[in-house]
């Protein structure tokens, strides 16, 4: 658990700061999405249910215990079932101080196309993000939410919930919330790219220099060795991910013969969009 905590005032401006932000980034639609913030060891600021996190007041926040009981609110004010995934984030990660549920829609397009974010290209992403995993799609707001992600948040800041939005943590909800742009950003570069005609990743060597620094600001996560060993191809000649180096990585080829699924589906895509455009005759 964290040493301190925040001020129950300043965390609610927060909170409905970053609800501003995410309706004018059109990071969410409506009354989705959700915010939280750890006050206490069993308290949780977070933003109630069926309001639009665009017009929230500092005072229609609630706070609720770890398991999702109401300690004080407005009439009228009640926690949303999405808290869950909050809840399982702050019981697994005691370093969690804040928490972002979004449905920002280049990342949620990737994961519907099936094309990944957990990809060596993006040097913010990879230093503040580390690799970004999708989970398996889950009804929202039911209790498989929260078991798709109790596992891959012990080892991740941000999530992709497949057909659905992102989860993404901080030590608070500020922190959370820049790793949701830091997402979403890099989603739509990727997703760019992608239409461009994509391009090879970071080779190994420039990404070994990039976890340098995200191990010095003390963001690793204790299955970064591994997953960039498997990922990117960094991996030590000595230790023990040697053994599971993944093969380089493909230059583009766009002769079907050595096109994967994805890359004809993104070239599909490529093809359509230009036609739409009108930029092929
Ligand atoms: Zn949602």
């Amino acid at each position: 658990m964290p040493d301190t905590y925040p001020a129950e005032a300043a965390a609610r401006d927060d909170l409905v700061r970053i609800g501003r932000l995410l309706h004018t980034r059109d990071l969410v639609d409506g009354s989705a999405g959700n915010l939280s913030a750890r006050l206490g060891p069993d308290r949780i600021l977070c933003t109630p249910s069926g309001l639009a996190k665009g017009f929230l007041e500092p005072d229609d926040l609630i706070i609720i215990d770890l398991e999702g009981r109401l300690v004080a609110g407005k009439p009228g004010r009640k926690p949303t079932s999405e808290l869950a995934m909050h809840l399982e984030a702050f019981k697994r990660r005691p370093d969690v101080g804040g928490v972002v549920h979004a449905h920002p829609i280049t990342a949620v397009a990737l994961s519907i196309a099936g094309v990944s974010l957990a990809e060596c290209v993006i040097p913010e992403a990879i230093v503040f993000l580390g690799l970004v995993p999708t989970t398996p799609y889950a009804t929202p707001s039911s209790d498989e939410n929260r078991r798709a992600i109790s596992e891959v948040i012990v080892s991740h800041d941000a999530l992709v919930l497949q057909y659905h939005g992102s989860l993404t943590v901080g030590r608070d909800a500020l922190e959370a919330y820049f790793r949701l742009e830091t997402l979403e950003h890099t989603a739509k570069i990727i997703a760019l790219s992608k239409l461009l005609g994509g391009g090879p990743p970071l080779p190994p060597e420039q990404v070994t220099k990039l976890l340098a620094t995200r191990d010095s600001l003390g963001l690793g996560r204790p299955n970064d060795a591994e997953e960039f060993c498997v990922a990117c191809g960094v991996c030590h000649p000595l230790g023990r991910h040697a053994e599971r180096r993944a093969p380089a990585p493909a230059r583009r080829a766009w002769d079907d013969a050595a096109a994967t699924d994805e890359e004809r589906l993104v070239r599909a895509i490529a093809e359509r969009v230009r036609l739409e455009l009108g930029h092929l005759p």
